[in-house]
């Protein structure tokens, strides 16, 4: 008989880590979620967070959608706006809304839904170190000790060992956002339902975004492709200060702004489909599946239904009791199902805003109002979704 530990580790418990251990809800697999911080914790991100987030919550369970709609930290986001380098911008109002929350509160708030699950564990402040599978059983082995499962979900983020270590992905600066936020006050005329976008002339791989946070505080960033970054010999956290004073119509809106804390950085892997994302009693989930968005950098959305989608493949196997590579494939089929084709629209789209006339072309014709600004629009939502 072979002996387990546990039947499933999750190794990570941010957004996918805790959203995948929820897919295991009112089932009787045992599950560990190992977690090298406590919550809560902070995470440099935009905190900007997709609208189908409280329906994936809702396909594991209708109580964490319950859950978050009592969760007090979320801000609602109704428009978006786009500001061309002259200061001129276009508003759009969301279909439905986005939202934003610190993840200092949304991670502990998911990480609160998942560890109040009777058959969750999580071991906190304890690191994986090194991981292999076989046959009979996934291996990981933390800074304190060594534990068997019967399968193991990285959903580690983007410097996942899971992921380095079984599918031996690397970072790849093609395929990479570098990324910084930091978080500041009185920032002037900062809508609170208002995402803002501003694409910077003298780095067009990236933007700079301004998104309203709690207590009337702005979340500031910028990101660039990887690539440029090396190329151009830039430091990321000397770009953002530099945009801001560069810039006439943020310099302006900045001129009693306070820096609260530092400004932070960290990756935004979109290299989706580089790299396996399974093999035998192993899935990849969130970032370290590289399932961000190309076009926005936006990955909370992505880790939250990858967990959830890997949780789900991760039951089959226990009925099949099938951990095979070749059964692994199913999970890949249904990632690609949810965003091959999205990824590869949004990844153009993402080449084609590189181009300043076409980003002041889209802000004229959406300030026009116009029908041809209603079918330029329509167009833009097509390929985006
Ligand atoms: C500057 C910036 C801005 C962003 N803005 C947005 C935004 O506005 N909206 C959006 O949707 N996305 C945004 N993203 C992307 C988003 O942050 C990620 O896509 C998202 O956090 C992925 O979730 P995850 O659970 O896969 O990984 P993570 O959130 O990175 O969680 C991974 C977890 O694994 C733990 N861990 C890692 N290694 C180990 C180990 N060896 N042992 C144990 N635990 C480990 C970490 O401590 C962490 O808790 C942004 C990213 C950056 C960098």
């Amino acid at each position: 008989m072979q002996q387990y530990d546990f039947d499933v580790i999750i190794c990570g418990g941010g957004p996918c880590g805790s959203a995948c251990a929820m897919g295991f809800v009112d089932t009787s697999i045992r599950v560990a979620v190992i977690e090298k911080s406590s919550f809560p914790r902070e995470k440099v991100c935009g905190d900007g967070m997709a609208p189908y987030i409280p329906k994936a919550l809702h396909k594991m369970s209708p109580k964490f959608k319950d859950a978050f709609d009592q969760f007090r930290e979320r801000i609602p986001i109704r428009y978006i706006k786009v500001v061309n380098s002259k200061g001129k911008s276009a508003t759009q109002a969301f279909p439905e809304p986005w939202f934003v929350a610190s993840r200092y509160h949304f991670d502990d708030f998911l990480y609160r839904q998942a560890s109040a699950l009777p058959n969750v564990s999580y071991l906190l402040e304890e690191q994986v170190t090194m991981v292999s599978t076989d046959a009979s059983a996934a291996i990981v082995q933390t800074n304190k000790q060594q534990y068997r499962a019967k399968m193991l979900i990285g959903c580690d983020g983007a410097s996942s060992i899971v992921g380095r270590q079984l599918s031996h992905c690397r970072l790849d600066p093609a395929n990479n956002y570098a990324a910084v936020r930091a978080y500041y006050e009185q920032v002037e005329d900062v809508l609170p339902d208002t995402f803002e976008f501003h694409p910077v002339p003298q780095h067009p791989s990236g933007y700079f975004w301004i998104f309203p946070s709690e207590a009337g505080r702005a979340n500031v960033g910028f990101s660039i492709l990887s690539e440029d970054l090396q190329r151009k010999n830039l430091k990321l956290r000397e770009v953002l200060p530099q945009i801001i004073a560069q810039t006439p119509h943020l310099n302006q809106r900045f001129k009693n702004a306070r820096l609260l804390g530092d400004i932070k950085g960290w990756s935004i892997p979109v290299g989706y489909g580089h790299y396996p994302i399974s093999g035998e009693r192993y899935l990849l989930a969130g970032d370290a599946a590289s399932v961000a968005d190309p076009l926005t950098g936006e990955g909370i959305g992505q880790a939250i239904v990858t967990g959830r989608i890997a949780a789900a493949h991760a039951l089959n196997c226990f009925s099949a009791n099938d951990f095979s590579a070749a059964f692994m494939k199913k999970y890949d089929a249904a990632v690609a199902q949810k965003w091959g084709a999205q990824n590869r629209r949004r990844r153009l789209l993402s080449h084609l805003i590189q181009y300043q006339w076409i980003i002041n072309t889209i802000v004229a014709l959406l300030r026009s109002s116009t029908v041809l600004s209603k079918l330029v629009l329509w167009v833009l939502t097509k390929i985006a979704r």
